[in-house]
């Protein structure tokens, strides 16, 4: 094979998925300025970027402005977009194999962890992480309802995902008119009959998993008390302990916001969220398959051998009366087609981002970078440098020849190829008109855009 990665012959790169992990990858290969490096990004939504679009809250406009960097990188001409192409159904990993040196998954965790308790599949149990891509319009869940006629509504785990729900949930109609929330769920969070929520943690303020400005936001909404039971709010001897062994400026404050909830005088306020501590659901209650209640029992915190603090039940349980259980105990690694996949972790098998056998054997010209590489945590930023391990095992692997050997390595044989394959797919062009009508049509009402929810109506604003 001739040198690869020069004018005369770029390294052709296929990346599979738009979100976070995929653009740092763009931008990662155009720091290595001696490359000459062709990128052909595949997405199977019409529209790029991933969580930053269906999973970042649609009131946290700030964290959405990653994409100003990704758009940067999007205008690189070495780079391509081709959006609403699904790998796996519209190309194999063979047409890839043919046509690029190196082939880079980055397909996220698209699915959540199950609760693993009765009652789990109940009307009116459901997934966190399925509501929050109900709200924020991804065109899977548009069809989606959920049953907001009810009073009460718990919501278990202590992450950043329950946080946002919470929050959703509990904000206003004013609070919410400057988001990009998708308009089906504006709608029906107007009629929402949703006054208590509870947010369930299994262990104590010490190990939540959300962050400080998050839990700090929960207790500013304009129309929602907060509740926090004092005893839930102190700590036990492992937490302090753990708290002044190896203690974060993060947890601190996030001790810090939950200890001085309890002294907060109550004001009337329509909502109300308790957050409680030590406590996991046992059993989702219902009747006529309805969801009626979550038990749930008191547990204590522990020292396990490994050092962390754990949480052991005990026998003190209690019922709170809900109609509504969202469980946010993580979200899931999907397998990809022809990629071996672990099962256990919901991630593919890779050594520092280099795809691998089960039995670690590195399969050449495959890579992989964030969630579905380490599993679904950090923020959009963790995926960066996810990304740039990868990138730069990528690049080793071309300087030491270990690249795929494809027949057909010109760009315009891909993109023929693809063009048959899916006649209607989407480029970076195409998506910029796509922006430009969401925005245009949000600026009408002060919003940020107004989200197309259907492929059908994206494909037709494009004259398909
Ligand atoms: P997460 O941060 O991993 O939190 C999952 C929560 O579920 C943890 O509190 C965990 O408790 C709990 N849990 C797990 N299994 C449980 C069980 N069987 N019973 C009860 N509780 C259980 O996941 P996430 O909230 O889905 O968030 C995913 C990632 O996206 C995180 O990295 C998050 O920070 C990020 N994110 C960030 C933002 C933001 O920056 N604003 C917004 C949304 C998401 P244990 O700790 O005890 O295991």
């Amino acid at each position: 094979m001739p040198q690869v990665g020069n004018a005369g012959q770029p390294l052709r790169v296929a990346i599979i998925g738009s979100g976070p992990a995929g653009f740092y990858t763009v931008s990662n290969f155009l720091k290595h300025k001696e490359l000459h490096v062709e990128m052909d990004m595949f997405e199977r939504l019409p529209t790029p970027f991933g969580l930053v679009r269906s999973g970042v809250a649609p009131d946290h406009q700030k964290y959405k402005t990653v994409t100003r960097a990704f758009d940067k990188s999007a205008q690189n001409t070495n780079f391509r977009f081709y959006g609403n192409v699904t790998y796996g159904e519209h190309l194999t990993l063979d047409d890839l194999k043919q046509r690029y040196h190196q082939i880079i998954v980055c397909s996220g965790a698209s699915s959540d962890r199950s609760l693993d308790v009765p009652g789990e599949d109940l009307t009116g149990s459901y997934s966190a992480t399925d509501f929050v891509a109900w709200y924020n319009g991804h065109p899977d869940y548009v069809d989606y309802e959920f049953d907001l006629n009810q009073e009460s509504a718990a919501i278990v785990g202590l992450g950043n995902v329950a946080v946002d729900v919470a929050r959703i949930l509990c904000k206003t109609d004013d609070e919410l008119k400057d988001s990009d929330i998708a308009d089906h769920a504006m709608e029906a969070l107007r009629g929402s009959k949703v006054k208590k929520v509870y947010i369930l943690g299994r262990r104590g303020p010490v190990q939540a998993a959300y962050t400080p400005p998050e839990i700090k936001e929960v207790g500013e909404l304009e129309d929602t008390d907060v509740i926090v039971l004092r005893d839930e709010a102190e700590l036990d001897d492992a937490s302090r302990d753990e708290m002044e062994t190896k203690g974060d400026r993060n947890t601190q404050k996030n001790v810090a916001v939950i200890q001085a909830f309890p002294d907060r005088q109550l004001q009337g306020k329509t909502k109300q969220l308790t957050i409680r501590f030590l406590v996991s659901p046992t059993d989702i209650v219902g009747e006529d398959g309805q969801v009626t209640a979550i038990k749930i029992v008191k547990n204590e915190a522990y020292r396990s051998d490994d050092g962390s603090v754990r949480a052991r039940a005990t026998e003190q349980e209690e019922i709170i009366p809900v109609g509504l259980v969202f469980r946010s105990v993580g979200y899931r690694g999907l397998p990809v087609p022809e990629i071996p996949f672990n099962e256990n972790w919901g991630t593919i098998y890779n050594d520092h981002g280099r795809v691998t056998n089960e039995s670690g054997e590195v399969q050449t010209g495959l890579y992989t970078a964030g969630w579905i590489k380490r599993g679904p945590t950090g923020v959009i930023g963790t995926n960066k440098t996810d990304a740039q391990e990868t990138v730069n095992a990528m690049v080793e692997d071309l300087k030491a020849g270990k690249i795929l050997d494809p027949s057909f390595s010109d760009r315009e044989a891909a993109a023929v190829m693809i063009e048959e394959k899916q006649p209607d797919v989407i480029s970076w062009e195409d998506w910029v008109k796509i922006d430009q009508a969401e925005v245009e049509k949000g600026q009408k009402t002060n919003r940020p855009r107004v989200k197309f929810t259907r492929v059908s109506d994206m494909l037709d604003m494009l004259g398909r």
